[in-house]
């Protein structure tokens, strides 16, 4: 067993170290926060610097990595701001769009992406009715004289009001919960009929998430990305590797929590000695230190077995459920180590932990990855 990264990869993390010292300042990223978006400046220089292109393949003038990279790369970046940034979900929307997209909508995405950082387009799955069960999904795309008209509602669209383009799931001709028929469209957000209301997180407000509204929005046949009817199905195998992604920002979130509490723990005086000293605060920081190595070690063996050809169906799942669940206990004993400060804006790990409630719920909740894993685990041990 080798549990050391590469050269390259510790090469890579530290230049991302470095690169957050210099780039941006916990002023800059409460500004962030406070203004639901990260600035232009700040995301150009996250793509000149070479970060954002990590995972898209060279002819489209990105830097291949292998997923460990990736999630080395979401870990740190969480780690050193104790913030979620749109970042990463440019990275994962991007890595979908090479996989599924044609050579000029890939094209044109990566255009957008170059000039400002930003996220050129959100993914649009969820709906008022259709969450967990994406099969309730009732937004439809009907097909006349060559063209596809869309018809339905979206809710918590990440970056959806802000992104120039949509990728929206759809299911084809008709609405029935039987209809398992779903196919990708990507589209510009502002094609007539579109229509954003935004909605106001608790957390993860670098960026915001809207409803939208599609009222018989006409777009080309070319629109399609990915295959007629199977497009959703395809793109679900990807969820896996995102499972994955926001575990590394969970474990970040985490870490940067501990490194809060810890470096306060030692400072803080009461009863006339460091509250480090009690073994009532050593306890929470003992569990934190556990939970922290459990995470870290799920989440890279996972990476690995990816890495090498593996099925992670089952891992990713166990990935997504722990870390998520527990970055929220680990912030939350952050908090409780700061006492009434730790209740305040004035700490980054009340910040840590209102994200890192948010990654119990995107991307599948808890008790969705339950669902998955639940039924592995059956498999794997059937006798
Ligand atoms: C920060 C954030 C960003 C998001 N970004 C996007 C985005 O970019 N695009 C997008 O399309 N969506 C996005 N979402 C939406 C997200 O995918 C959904 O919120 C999530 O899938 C859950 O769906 P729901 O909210 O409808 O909850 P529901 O499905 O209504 O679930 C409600 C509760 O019931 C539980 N539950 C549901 N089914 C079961 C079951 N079978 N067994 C046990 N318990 C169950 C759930 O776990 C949950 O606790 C985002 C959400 C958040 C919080």
């Amino acid at each position: 067993m080798d549990f050391r990264f590469t050269e390259e990869q510790e090469l890579l993390v530290e230049s991302l170290r470095e690169f957050m010292s210099r780039e941006v300042t916990e002023e800059d990223i409460k500004t962030f926060y406070q203004e639901g978006a990260v600035s232009e400046k700040f995301s150009k220089a996250f793509i000149e610097a070479g970060f954002g292109f990590l995972g898209i393949p060279e002819e489209y003038g990105g830097t291949p990595a292998d997923v460990t990279t990736l999630m080395l790369v979401g870990e740190e970046l969480t780690r050193q701001s104790a913030a979620v940034f749109p970042f990463m979900s440019n990275i994962l929307n991007m890595f979908d769009m090479v996989e599924f997209g044609r050579p000029d909508q890939i094209m044109t995405m990566m255009e957008i992406y170059k000039q400002t950082g930003k996220p050129a387009f959100s993914l649009a799955i969820s709906e008022p009715q259709g969450g967990s069960d994406n099969s309730a999904m009732t937004t439809v795309a009907t097909h006349k004289n060559g063209k596809v008209y869309l018809n339905g509602a979206k809710t918590w669209v990440t970056h959806g009001n802000v992104a120039p383009w949509t990728l929206v799931v759809c299911k084809e001709e008709s609405p029935e919960l039987t209809n398992k028929n779903m196919s990708m469209y990507l589209f510009a957000a502002d094609t007539p009929g579109v229509k954003f209301s935004q909605l106001h997180k608790i957390g993860q407000t670098s960026t915001t998430f809207c409803e939208m509204y599609l009222d018989n929005v006409e777009i080309d046949e070319s629109a399609l990305l990915g295959e007629k009817d199977k497009g959703f199905l395809q793109l679900m195998k990807n969820f896996e590797v995102e499972r994955l992604l926001i575990a590394s920002q969970s474990l970040g979130l985490a870490k940067a929590a501990m490194d809060d509490a810890a470096a306060y723990a030692s400072e803080r005086i009461q009863f006339g000695k460091p509250i480090g000293n009690q073994q009532m605060i050593q306890q929470m920081l003992t569990d934190m230190e556990i939970k922290i190595k459990n995470m870290h070690n799920l989440l890279y063996e996972a990476t690995w077995r990816h890495d090498n050809g593996l099925p992670i169906k089952l891992e990713s799942a166990l990935v997504k459920r722990y870390c998520g669940m527990t970055a929220t206990e680990v912030c939350s004993d952050a908090i409780q180590i700061f006492g009434g400060l730790g209740y305040t804006t004035e700490t980054r790990v009340s910040r840590a932990w209102q994200d890192a409630r948010g990654w119990q719920i995107a991307g599948g909740t808890d008790q969705i990855m339950v669902h998955i894993a639940g039924r592995e685990v059956l498999k794997k041990y059937k006798k």
